[in-house]
């Protein structure tokens, strides 16, 4: 198939929205999929308790198994957790164990808590550099619905925010504090994080709310919205149960394509300059 650009340094997205069951983790373990079938090396940092993105890429993550846990909370490297995804080449893991439920609390009294994430990141990154190995090209955050510390330190750990969009109703409600709430990460805990990239899924092009709620999306995000459209596909919904992505499962399906090809967008166009809320210019 066709090889992506490779980024000239790691681009680290946050995977984030407020609302449960939008497609975050989907998007999380597709996109990251089809990242590396385009020949990029890519992890996924499982951040989320319930490890459904670790479950996708068929990562073991039963309790006891070194996981993100170890790394945020008893400052375990990264590199010691990561696992590599068998059925693609270049994709890789850190897993999600139930541990990880506990940390949102024990995070609460650390030195230095939103920042856990980020060091561990940086020092894994600086550490393949010093060995010799193939740097990530991208690596991509999957988070809890909620804002916790573990979802701060992701917004602190990452450059781009990716938020998907359910083509349904209240689509947008929730989209304003959510953004609110990056502007007062950007403010007070990390300069660089900005909205970079919105998708749109679980689309259903029959239906006119489907249509209305992907104009109104790409009319105030007109940057940042993907071209690509993921569709509401049974494909998709299935994968995670054979503990795939959509890319392996079935990769001549229509929700495989579009993954595909929001995949490349994201790895063609770069990381976008964006205006925030407030006018100020924000540049890569
Ligand atoms: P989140 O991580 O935001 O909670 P998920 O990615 O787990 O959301 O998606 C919620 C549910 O919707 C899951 O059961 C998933 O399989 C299903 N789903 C996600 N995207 C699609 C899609 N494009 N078509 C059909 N089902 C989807
Ligand atoms: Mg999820």
């Amino acid at each position: 198939g066709a090889v992506f650009p490779s980024p000239s340094e790691p681009r680290v997205f946050t995977i984030a929205n407020q609302k449960g069951g939008v497609g975050k983790t989907t998007t999380t373990v597709n996109v990251a999929a089809a990242l590396a079938m385009g020949g990029l090396n890519v992890l996924v940092i499982d951040n989320d308790p319930q490890g459904n993105a670790s479950t996708a890429l068929g990562i073991d993550h039963h309790s006891g198994v070194p996981s993100i846990y170890d790394v945020i909370i008893d400052d375990v490297p990264l590199g010691d957790v990561i696992q590599p995804c068998e059925a693609v080449p270049g994709l890789f893991c850190a897993p999600a164990t139930i541990d990880l439920s506990g940390a949102e609390i024990e995070l609460v009294s650390m030195v230095a808590r939103e920042n856990r994430l980020r060091n561990a990141i940086r020092d894994h990154v600086l550490w393949r550099e010093r060995e010799g190995l193939k740097p990530f090209d991208y690596v991509l955050i999957d988070c809890p619905p909620s804002l916790g510390l573990l979802t701060i330190n992701a917004f602190v750990a990452a450059r781009e925010v990716l938020i998907p969009i359910q083509c349904e109703y209240y689509a947008l409600e929730g989209l304003t504090q959510l953004l609110k709430n990056i502007e007062l990460i950007r403010g007070h805990l990390n300069p660089d994080l900005h909205v970079s990239t919105i998708l749109l899924t679980m689309f259903d092009g029959r239906t006119n709310l489907a249509r209305e709620v992907a104009e109104e999306v790409r009319s105030h995000f007109p940057d940042e919205t993907i071209e690509s459209t993921i569709p509401r596909s049974v494909r998709i919904s299935e994968a995670p149960s054979y503990g795939q992505t959509v890319l392996t499962y079935d990769g001549g399906s229509t929700g495989a394509l579009a993954y595909r090809e929001a995949a490349q967008e994201i790895a063609e166009r770069g990381a976008l300059t964006t205006t925030d809320h407030q006018g100020r210019g924000q540049q890569n």
